[in-house]
C-alpha cells in the first residue's frame, strides 16, 4: 500500500510515524513545501525571546525521518489531484511530477488570514505562521537592533497570536502597540474576567493595548510603517505583524470537487466524500462545523488514522478532552478557556 500525505506539521508527520509502526512494510512519501524539517508551530510565538528558537523548534529533521523509511520529499508544491487516476501533480526543483496513491492524506495545514482591506498591502505587513516568516521576522529585528535602535512593533489582533508574540516581543525588549477591533482581548477564548486580567499582564509588560481600533490598512510614512485608523493614523512603526485568525488550506481540494466549507468537510472516520483521501490537522471541518486547530486534538486525529488505516479500529474519531492554553508570559486564565 502506497500513502501519500501532503504536508509535514504535527498532523502529517504524526500520521506517518504512527502508520510506519502499524504497518512497517508500507511505503509512506510525505510532499511538503518546507525544507527544514519538522517543526513546533506552537514554539514560534516565543521565538524573539529564545536566542536558540530556530534550532530548538525542529523535532525531527527530515533526514531522521527518511531514515526511519518516510520518503520525504521537501521543497515541493502539490499543484493538483486527480481523484480518477489516484495521483498527485508536483513541482519540485523546477520540474513537475506525478505520484500515484492508494490513499490520500491530506494535511496542508493553514494560513494566516489576511481581511480583506489589507491584501492589497501586502509588501507592508508580516505574518507568523511558519518557520520561514519567524525567521524573516528575527532578521528584520536583528537589522534594527544593530542599527542601534529599539525595534517599535504594530501587532494587529489581539486573538491567540497576536497576544502570544506581542507579549514575547516585549519580553525580548521590543515596544509593542496591540490593535484589536473588539472591546476585549481573546474574546473568543477567554471569559470577560480572563480578557481583563489579560489586558493588565500585557501593559504590565510594557505593551500598548489599543481596544476598539479596528486597522483599516497600512501605509510607509518616512523610512517606516504607518497603521490607518477609522480616526487618523499611528505611525513610527518599524514593522507590522498581522495576526487576525487562519484559514485553512482547501484549494486542492476544492479544485478536485472535494466538498470544502471553511476547512475540508470529513465525515467522523476523517473521510473527505472520496473514501481513498482523509484530511486531518488545521484543515478539517467536521460535519458540525468544528475545526480542532490545536496540536492536541491535531495529534489525537492522526494518530487514529493511522489506526483507522491499518485496520486496527471501526470506530469513529472521538474528539479528547483538552484544555488550550495562551502562552502569554506572565498569564493563566483563571476560567475555563471557551472553545
Ligand atoms: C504562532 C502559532 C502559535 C501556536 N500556538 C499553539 C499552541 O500553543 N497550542 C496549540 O495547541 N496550537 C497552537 N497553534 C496551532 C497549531 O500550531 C496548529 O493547529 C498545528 O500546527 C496545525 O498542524 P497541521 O499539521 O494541521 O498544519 P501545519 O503545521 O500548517 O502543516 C501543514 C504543512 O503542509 C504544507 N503544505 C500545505 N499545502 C501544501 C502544498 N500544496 N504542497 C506542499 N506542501 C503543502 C505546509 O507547508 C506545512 O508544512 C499555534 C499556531 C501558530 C501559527
Amino acid at each position: 500500500m502506497h500513502i501519500v500525505i501532503i504536508g509535514s506539521g504535527i498532523a502529517g508527520i504524526t500520521f506517518a510515524e504512527e502508520f510506519k509502526k502499524l504497518q512497517p512494510d508500507a511505503r509512506i512519501t510525505v510532499l511538503t513545501h518546507e525544507d527544514h524539517g519538522y517543526y513546533s508551530r506552537p514554539m514560534l510565538s516565543h521565538g524573539f525571546s529564545r536566542e536558540d528558537v530556530e534550532t530548538k523548534i525542529i523535532l525531527r529533521s527530515f533526514e531522521d525521518l527518511s531514515a526511519a523509511g518516510i520518503e520525504i520529499l521537501a521543497g515541493a508544491e502539490v499543484l493538483s489531484l486527480d481523484r480518477v487516476a489516484k495521483a498527485v501533480r508536483f513541482r519540485r526543483r523546477g520540474e513537475e511530477f506525478v505520484l500515484n496513491y492508494d490513499k490520500l492524506v491530506l494535511a496542508p495545514g493553514s494560513d494566516a488570514f489576511i481581511p480583506p482591506p489589507f491584501r492589497a498591502a501586502k509588501d507592508l505587513y508580516r505574518v507568523l505562521n511558519s518557520l520561514d516568516d519567524l525567521i524573516a521576522l528575527r532578521r528584520q529585528r536583528a537589522a534594527i537592533l544593530a542599527r542601534g535602535e529599539t525595534p517599535r512593533w504594530a501587532v494587529v489582533g489581539g486573538g491567540l497570536i497576536g497576544c502570544e508574540a506581542g507579549s514575547d516581543l516585549a519580553k525580548a525588549g521590543d515596544r509593542v502597540v496591540l490593535f484589536h477591533a473588539l472591546p476585549r482581548l481573546m474574546e473568543r477564548q477567554l471569559v470577560e474576567a480572563d480578557s481583563a486580567t489579560l489586558l493588565e499582564v500585557l501593559r504590565n509588560l510594557g505593551i500598548e493595548v489599543r481596544l476598539d481600533a479596528a486597522v483599516q490598512g497600512f501605509e510607509r510614512a518616512g523610512g517606516n510603517y504607518a497603521v490607518k485608523l477609522e480616526n487618523g493614523s499611528e505611525d513610527g512603526f518599524h514593522g507590522i505583524l498581522v495576526a487576525c485568525g487562519f484559514k485553512p488550506r482547501t484549494e486542492l481540494a476544492q479544485a478536485a470537487g472535494l466538498e470544502v466549507n471553511r476547512g475540508i468537510r470529513v465525515d467522523g472516520f476523517l473521510r473527505t466524500q472520496d473514501p481513498d483521501i482523509h484530511a486531518i490537522g488545521d484543515a478539517a471541518e467536521f460535519t458540525d462545523g468544528r475545526l480542532y486547530a490545536y496540536v492536541l486534538p491535531i495529534r489525537h486525529q492522526a494518530m487514529w488514522l493511522a489506526r483507522f488505516l491499518a485496520g486496527q479500529t471501526a470506530e469513529p474519531w472521538q474528539p479528547p478532552a483538552f484544555k488550550p492554553r495562551a502562552k502569554v508570559h506572565g498569564f493563566v486564565a483563571a476560567h475555563p478557556y471557551l472553545f
